[in-house]
């Protein structure tokens, strides 16, 4: 599925100069020297996920298409078939099989060249970013984050349904009545619609120029693949319409603007409801209620005790009192809320306490944050969030091959957190709670710091309960804590998620573990653990903070980590051939 708008393979190669033209090729090849076997790799701008060699022998340029195959391997035409460009140019490199030469000396690309992004690459940036806003009405920030930590699904989607909701899409609708809709108003030159065909549930094109309509037949070969009768192959309609603005491709004009369709839902409806689960964005918890600038006009940080239902049920509990459900009343729509619910003998110092942490979370607005909602003062102080339903993360068993996308966005928050300049000091996994399956967000801000502007880190002046064992060496001995000390939390509470919620360190008490990271000892690899995550724990237990990441860079490492598996599960070899069986 979605083979073009997965990552491309080449883009680690070192001679790889992405969407060159075949003169830009033989300029670099000539600068190298020109000597036989010098090659170099480059995007083929006609085939979707191909390639081009460009190679050198006996003074002369020789270009060879190299193809991507229906199974996902890369050919040359007439010769063996490769798991990848790299494992192809290996392979030539050994044995001509068929070319002008072996493959000798890769022509690299020269320090400050980076591959030059094609077409494609950017096609599928903003597709991703046009059906993320377009679907869940999103800009700025929440916007960006929902790109971010979902880019996978999303691909995913957009290659089954997103023509579905592109208001050129016009269902199935005949000929005559694409005409009349597109006679109807203004008629610009690339004005145009997609219909489905009802003879032969195929799709047809209709697009207007010089004030004439032409239809165009959408092709699907075998494969399921679409084009236009003679035009370029793509595996979604959306892709193709996408390309046909860039490139007429053989239309008598290129497209151009979108002929509405006037019975669109104007919701968007539950077309890929079932289809697939939950995301993020889904979810009433990812924006701020606030967000809404009807319900924007009424907040403050004290809430009315009216406003507010709470109910007997109890999410939790700690030495504060404890967490109860409720639901609190704004202008236009009712929410679900935690209620952190203080001890009714309440002193003042838990008060102030408490008016800390609300005071701290009053400031963070971010999807992977539990956010406050406000405190009220009735019968005792309570301070009242959105609502994390799912539990803590140590607690959650269930499901357990989406831990990487959770810890993503566990990153996610943590670096919110980390450009903000604040402190956590309590991350740990019993404080990650989940919305959903796979959708978590930090809490817990109770022993959180803001920073001061000029200040990388927050001085503790006397220690006190401590979760030693989630604490960085310079936490426990110099009372140290900034963004690299939650860094080193971050690694433990990974840790605990790949563990499936063990207790870390075992049976250790907190001065024991002191010592044994002082030996430079750390916790082994979780049982399964992926090495790539294991080596990112690693990372985050380094023990100057001088020198370990910063959350900057973990949730880059992970987020590399995380798209590569969700390319990998859904490109699979096994499950490639039916999810293409099950295309339109
Ligand atoms: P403590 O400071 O005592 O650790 P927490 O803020 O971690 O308090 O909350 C304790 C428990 O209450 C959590 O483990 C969780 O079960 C429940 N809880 C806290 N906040 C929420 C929330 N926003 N949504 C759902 N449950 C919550
Ligand atoms: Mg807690």
């Amino acid at each position: 599925m979605a083979i073009q708008i997965m990552p491309d393979a080449a883009a680690h190669l070192p001679f790889y100069y992405g969407s060159i033209a075949r003169s830009e090729a033989e300029e670099y090849l000539k600068l190298a020297g020109m000597s036989d076997g010098l090659f170099l790799l480059r995007q083929c701008l006609r085939s979707l996920g191909g390639y081009v060699l460009s190679m050198v022998c006996n003074l002369q340029f020789y270009h060879y298409a190299i193809e991507r195959q229906m199974n996902g391997t890369y050919a040359i035409a007439g010769g063996k078939a490769h798991c990848g460009p790299e494992e192809l140019c290996e392979f030539y490199s050994k044995d001509a099989d068929g070319l002008c030469c072996t493959l000798r000396k890769p022509c690299n690309r020269p320090c400050g060249v980076d591959p030059q992004p094609g077409v494609f690459d950017s096609m599928r940036d903003n597709m991703v970013r046009e059906y993320v806003r377009q679907t869940w009405k999103l800009e700025g920030d929440a916007l960006e984050q929902a790109i971010i930590s979902q880019a996978p699904q999303v691909e995913k989607l957009i290659a089954t349904t997103a023509h579905e909701r592109m208001p050129w899409y016009h269902g199935s609708i005949a000929r005559d009545e694409a005409e009349r809709r597109l006679y109807s108003g203004a008629q610009p030159d690339g004005k145009f619609l997609l219909r489905e065909r009802k003879e032969n549930s195929a799709y047809a094109l209709s697009l207007v120029y010089g004030k004439t309509v032409y239809h165009y037949r959408i092709d699907q070969d075998k494969s399921g693949k679409y084009s236009i009768p003679e035009g370029t192959k793509f595996d979604t309609l959306w892709q193709l319409v996408e390309y046909l603005k860039l490139k007429p491709d053989g239309l008598i004009f290129y497209l151009r603007e979108a002929c509405p369709n006037p019975n669109m839902p104007g919701e968007l409806t539950s077309l890929s409801a079932g289809k697939s689960r939950l995301l993020p964005m889904d979810t009433s918890v990812y924006e701020s209620p606030y967000s809404d600038p009807e319900e924007l006009k009424d907040k403050k940080l004290f809430l009315k005790r009216d406003h507010l239902m709470i109910d007997e049920v109890e999410l939790g509990a700690g030495n504060f009192g404890c967490v109860k459900k409720g639901v609190y009343k704004m202008r236009k729509k009712q929410i679900d809320v935690a209620i952190k619910v203080l001890k009714s003998n309440n002193e003042k110092t838990v008060k102030d306490e408490m008016m800390k942490e609300a005071q701290i979370m009053h400031q963070l607005d971010n999807p992977y944050i539990v956010r406050m909602i406000g405190v009220c003062e009735a019968e005792s102080l309570m301070l009242v969030m959105e609502m994390a339903s799912g539990g803590p993360l140590n607690k959650f068993l269930a499901s357990r091959n989406n831990i990487v996308e959770l810890m993503h966005q566990v990153s996610m928050g943590m670096k919110y957190l980390e450009e903000k300049n604040f402190v956590h000091r309590d991350l740990a996994a019993r404080n990650v709670l989940l919305v959903n399956q796979h959708y978590a967000k930090i809490s817990d801000f109770g022993l959180s710091k803001a920073l001061g502007a000029d200040d990388s880190y927050y001085k503790a002046r006397t220690a006190g309960k401590w979760p030693l064992k989630w604490y960085a060496p310079e936490c426990i001995l110099y009372h140290k804590f900034s963004s690299k000390s939650d860094v080193w939390s971050y690694g433990v509470t990974m840790w605990e998620a790949f563990s499936y919620g063990q207790k870390p360190y075992k049976k250790m008490k907190g001065p024991e573990v002191i010592s044994f990271i002082e030996q430079g000892k750390r916790m082994d690899c979780p049982t399964d653990c992926p090495a790539e995550m294991y080596a990112l724990m690693q990372q985050c237990w380094t023990y100057r903070w001088e020198e370990r990441p910063g959350f900057t860079t973990v949730e880059n490492v992970i987020r590399s980590y995380y798209y590569s598996i969700a390319t990998k599960t859904e490109n699979g070899p096994e499950t490639e051939g039916k999810s293409k069986a099950a295309l339109p």
